[in-house]
């Protein structure tokens, strides 16, 4: 065949499939939608606007795992030149999940306030703890870094130990004082004042530097790095001059790969024995109750907690850290660590404040009290490896309990089995009425006929207004560019 006749037929076929793209993709949304009840959308009408949608999936993964949050745009589709925001935020396992899209025609404020609005409603009302947007409020950490090597890149080839001065600093301080003091004696030390670059780094500390969020709950998320990966994965998903049927199809692609993904590691969680390290019980309690990637991370913590030294004690319930090679004069170098009981532990340092895990100060306090377990407090549900199962019989199930006939049936087949399980005698009154309840005598099938609920289940997004038309295009016709076929 000819390069020509071949041009032809693909640019026949892209204009077939940009034929009809809303009601293309409205259908496939309907489909989705007889698969996945929990799915939900929301549109900005007439010619379409906006269009937010969110999986079951989704639904339930924000249950547990919507303490902190990522909102960004960091792809844009080339079609109708939409930009694609994506909520996002991470799992027990640390890994980032996607948990709504987002196509807008504009980036107005008024815009991002009906997304977010209805993004929250979505989600049965509840507003996450934290919610990290772009690069409008705070730099993202790793720019900074990326920055830093290219902007000094002669530094770091003249002074081999500035860059590991410099990534430790902004690495392990946590403290506000002390970060300043250090980054002043840094840029002392290898002659830096005066670099433009470093500058305007210190200027705009506040924005990207470590001491000034540790105390933000953020899960471990830092920046937007999250995002920026998620929108390295989706390109390789995603052609930018798909059309929108196609470009939803395609991101549920990407979202199923994910959750094979997440799969795995949920897999390897629950069977694969991992050998402790240090044999000390409150090891052995991590073990146990997290998933593999936290008790990584718990481990890390554990073992940096062995180069401290308890220096002396306040009172009944308050200890004095230090890390045992530093300076003693720096006052910055001494670390509170407070007991609240058995309950709970804090340190000034405020990791736990920042991603739920205990550190290093709190840890070496608890080993020295010979504690065999994380103290109750202090163990953040969101890290453990049944969270979610447990998130599922509690508020979620709430939630999702009105759309989901599977889990209705579920839940009420749970209950049974708990009656019938129970040491209790059930009494006659309390059987009649259960089953006059289940088989209906007293009303009329309650639970057969489910007109009383919106049947969603079946239900398309008929009842909804719907978008007339996709947003004008960008690019007219013919084949869309970057089809990858070379002419
Ligand atoms: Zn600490």
């Amino acid at each position: 065949m000819r390069k020509e006749s071949m041009r032809s037929i693909c640019a026949k076929l892209a204009q077939e499939n940009m034929r009809d793209d809303i009601g293309k993709t409205l259908r496939l949304l309907d489909k989705m939608k007889e698969t996945d009840p929990g799915l939900e959308v929301r549109f900005q009408c007439g010619r379409l606007k906006t269009m937010l949608w969110c999986t079951g999936k989704n639904r339930l993964d924000y249950a547990t795992f919507g303490d902190a949050i990522t909102f960004d745009t960091p792809y844009r589709t080339n079609l109708y030149s939409l930009p694609f925001g994506l909520f996002m935020g991470f799992n027990n396992h640390f890994q980032s999940i996607v948990l709504g899209g987002l196509l807008l025609t504009s980036e107005k404020t008024s815009d991002f306030e009906w997304a977010f609005t209805n993004f929250v409603e979505i989600m049965g009302g509840k507003a996450p703890v934290t919610m990290l947007t772009g690069t409008k409020h705070r730099w993202c950490r790793w720019h900074v870094l990326k920055n830093a090597k290219d902007r000094l890149g002669k530094v770091y080839s003249k002074h081999k130990r500035f860059k590991h001065d410099f990534n430790k600093l902004i690495t392990d301080e946590t403290n506000i004082p002390a970060f300043e003091k250090k980054w002043c004696e840094l840029v002392k030390k290898y002659k830096l004042v005066k670099n433009k670059f470093l500058k305007r780094l210190f200027k705009h500390r506040e924005k990207w530097a470590k001491p000034y969020f540790i105390r933000i709950f953020c899960a471990g998320m830092t920046s937007t790095q999250r995002s920026e990966s998620a929108n390295h994965m989706l390109k390789r998903y995603i052609q930018r001059a798909a059309p929108m049927h196609l470009f939803v199809a395609k991101f549920n692609e990407f979202q199923s790969d994910s959750n094979d993904q997440e799969g795995k590691e949920g897999f390897v969680t629950n069977q694969v024995n991992r050998k402790m390290r240090t044999g000390l019980p409150i090891e052995d309690h991590a073990h146990t109750i997290y998933t593999r990637a936290m008790y990584e991370k718990f481990y890390n913590e554990l073992f940096e907690s062995g180069k401290y030294t308890i220096k002396s004690k306040i009172g009944q319930d308050e200890y004095v850290l230090t890390d045992a090679r530093a300076d003693m004069e720096d006052a910055a170098a001494y670390i509170h660590v407070r007991l609240q009981g058995t309950d709970r532990v804090t340190c000034e340092c405020g990791l736990f404040e920042h991603m739920g895990m205990l550190c290093r100060h709190a840890l070496k306090v608890l080993v020295h009290l010979d504690r065999q377990e994380i103290p109750p407090g202090n163990i953040l549900h969101r890290w453990t490896k049944d969270c979610v199962e447990r998130s599922l019989s509690e508020e979620s199930k709430s939630s999702l309990i009105v759309h989901n006939d599977k889990l209705r049936k579920k839940m009420l087949l749970d209950k049974v089995f708990e009656i019938a399980n129970r040491e209790a005698t059930l009494s006659e009154t309390a059987f009649h009425q259960a089953m006059d309840a289940i088989t209906g005598s007293s009303s009329p099938d309650p639970v057969l006929a489910n007109s009383d609920y919106p049947n969603i289940l079946t239900a398309t997004f008929t009842g909804q207004l719907q978008p007339t038309a996709c947003p004008p295009r960008t690019i007219l016709g013919g084949r869309p560019p970057n089809t990858g076929l070379k002419s």
